[in-house]
């Protein structure tokens, strides 16, 4: 077949750009990359063997670094699954993971903040055009008789053509660029592997003739074992970190390592890092997590689901059981009770660490809860076994502090008489404070958490109390807190007083008024300042969440009516309770409607009749002016 050429997808071109900009100052990432490839390349051709031997031909797996200086060569050759040319235009010329493209919009042409974002989809093959001017890539497919060569300059096309004699497998080859020479030197090379790939558990070897084209034996450069098993007072702070570049494909710097071996009934190590940054792809529909499971140092699946719960997808590693049967589908680990077991060791431990880290380090634990907290509600929600756990490691925003509180303090901060732990929800958190609806337990000095995460509408009705202490929304009829001492006296007197005479019949005419909008209108005990504010009744689906639900077409039927709550005490309620009660009726249907009105638009809702809307305050406004001249 002949040579075609190809266009990279648009994005991976600009990719290209972004990675050989930000990676200027550490050019030699370029070599890990390549072997973490080659490494993974191999583990997956060693499991598909187990079930199809006649995949692989016996040879130990391993990656082979050569060097031709004449021809300003290296190349990274490694004996796993390999690539046909579907694989090769699929996985080297478009960019496959889903959400990559998303993420990369919010890449600014700044280097170091795009570093950043880099480190949250890693930088990959891409990184050998940063010292390479032409990459050239052969690699048959294991099973397959033909071998594909594919070659690049990197400057938005490639070519694929057909390889007569390639080895099974992948031998990626660098033309060096010029001024990248170092890259050729077996000494500098030594350095990096041992740097950045000590960790790769299979061999990464020097072919002998790389120096001075000396005939002999090709040397090791790591120390070729798995990680994970080794002892702990064996490893060094940078094998973890480089051991989590590589398993998590990231480029920050993990914020917790956690290594252990569970040994009793089930035996198994565990090296799980939490990384520091939030990666691109948490909020995926798939939900899926990243720990890959091996079988007694066998890579055997990245895609089990039942290792790990959901809710634990940030964490990135490894866990490698005794136990589990190797030659098995993963249909069947999947069904396997161990696993079950595995999950279940796994998450204790990992919620146990955390725990640990926030008591520790509470600043540090911080970092962790705003790249990750959302994660951890959805387990409150998910996972009732670990629910107690799961709510002590929550942190909230308050209306009376500055900073993140826990549940814990707020309820040893609950004022004489208060009931239950009370919050609010909606999309920011200063709009929230501001919400109509906490004037009453401002007023009361009672603490309100601010919740403005979208899972927090699924797991607050999931927890009954916390404490002993039922949890409520703010917005939410039926709030007392009339046990609850008034911050101010004085206020509180003015609190007690009923407010307007005549309140009953405006009542009854707002009712009257807004019976197809409302679903009642009543007094609020909590009022302060606002005239009116809308809460949703005992059973209804809280007002946030239907928003919510509303934004994501996932609303079926009409929205709920609520509940308006007048304030007796507001001068302009008073004043209207005055008309009724001297029967001047004409304004007061269209002030009930304004004043709705008014309540929605405070609340983030629409606005139902624009029109009717302007209309009304355009007459309200005429009707002021007048008076005032
Ligand atoms: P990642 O490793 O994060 O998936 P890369 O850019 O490093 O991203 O590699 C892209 C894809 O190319 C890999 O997922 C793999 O499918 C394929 N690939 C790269 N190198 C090799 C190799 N040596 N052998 C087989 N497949 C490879
Ligand atoms: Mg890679």
């Amino acid at each position: 077949m002949s040579e075609e050429k190809l266009e990279f997808q648009a994005e991976v071109s600009r990719l290209l750009e972004i990675v050989a900009k930000s990676l200027y100052s550490h050019e030699e990432v370029f070599l890990r990359e390549l072997i973490s490839n080659a490494s993974d390349a191999c583990d997956r051709l060693r499991y598909a063997a187990l079930t199809r031997p006649e995949l692989s031909d016996g040879d130990a797996y391993k990656v082979r670094l050569s060097v031709d200086k004449a021809a300003r060569t290296l190349t990274i050759a490694d004996n796993g699954i390999g690539m046909n040319r579907d694989d090769l235009v699929e996985n080297l010329g478009t960019i496959a993971r889903s959400g990559t493209l998303a993420a990369m919009q919010n890449l600014t042409g700044d280097a170091k903040k795009d570093m950043a974002l880099i480190g949250q989809f890693g930088v990959g093959f891409y990184s050998a055009f940063v010292v390479a001017d032409r990459v050239e890539v052969v690699s048959r497919k294991a099973g397959e008789d033909a071998g594909w060569r594919w070659i690049s300059d990197g400057k938005g096309a490639y070519t694929v053509a057909e390889a007569d004699d390639a080895p099974r497998g992948t031998a990626v080859t660098l033309h060096m660029a010029e001024g990248k020479d170092e890259f050729l030197e077996p000494a500098r090379l030594r350095h990096i592997v041992k740097t950045y790939s000590d960790h790769i558990a299979l061999p990464i070897v020097m072919a002998a003739d790389a120096e001075d084209g000396k005939a002999g034996e090709d040397e090791t450069l790591n120390r070729a074992s798995a990680l994970w098993v080794r002892s702990k007072s064996d490893i060094s702070d940078d094998d973890y970190k480089e051991f989590y570049h590589h398993v998590g494909h990231a480029f920050d710097d993990p914020w917790l390592t956690i290594h252990y071996r569970a040994e009793g009934t089930l035996e198994y190590a565990v090296l799980l890092f939490v990384p520091t940054m939030q990666p691109f792809d948490l909020f995926q529909p798939e939900r899926k997590h990243r720990v890959k499971l091996y079988v007694r140092r066998v890579f055997v699946t990245d895609d089990a689901p039942e290792l790990v719960p959901a809710y634990l997808r940030f964490l990135r590693g490894v866990v490698d059981s005794e136990d589990l049967p190797l030659n098995v589908s993963r249909e069947m680990l999947q069904r396997n009770p161990m696993l079950a077991k595995i999950r279940q060791g796994v998450t204790r431990r990992v919620l146990g660490e955390l725990q640990r880290k926030a008591e520790d380090d509470p600043e540090s634990y911080a970092t962790f809860w705003e790249a990750f907290g959302p994660l951890l509600k959805e387990g409150v929600y998910e996972d009732a076994d670990q629910r107690e756990t799961l709510l002590k490691l929550l942190r909230f925003r308050s209306t009376t502090q500055e900073g993140w509180v826990t549940l814990d303090d707020y309820v040893a901060r609950m004022r004489e008489g208060q009931e239950a732990i009370y919050y609010i929800g909606g999309e920011d958190i200063e709009a929230l404070k501001k919400s109509p609806q906490l004037e009453g337990f401002k007023a009361r000095g009672v603490e309100v958490l601010l919740l403005t995460d979208p899972v927090d509408e699924f797991w607050t009705p999931a927890v009954r109390d916390y404490a002993g202490k039922p949890l409520k929304s703010a917005t939410r009829v039926g709030t007392d807190l009339s046990g609850v001492p008034p911050v101010d006296e004085a206020e509180a007197d003015a609190a007690d007083d009923k407010g307007a005479d005549g309140i009953d019949a405006l009542i009854a005419r707002f009712k009257s008024a807004l019976e197809d909008e409302v679903k009642d209108v009543r007094v609020s005990r909590l009022l302060t300042e606002s005239p009116v504010c809308l809460v949703a009744d005992e059973n209804d689906i809280d007002m946030h969440l239907e928003r919510l639900l509303k934004q994501h077409n996932q609303l079926g039927g009409g929205a709920s009516k609520r509940i308006l709550e007048i304030n007796p005490r507001h001068p302009v309620i008073g004043r209207l309770a005055d008309l009724v009660q001297q029967g001047d009726e004409t304004q007061v249907a269209d002030l009930a409607h304004l004043l709705l009105d008014q309540a929605r638009i405070v609340e983030g809702d629409q606005v139902p009749d624009p029109s009717a809307f302007s209309r009304r305050l355009m007459s309200a406004l005429q009707r002021g002016l007048t008076l005032a001249a």
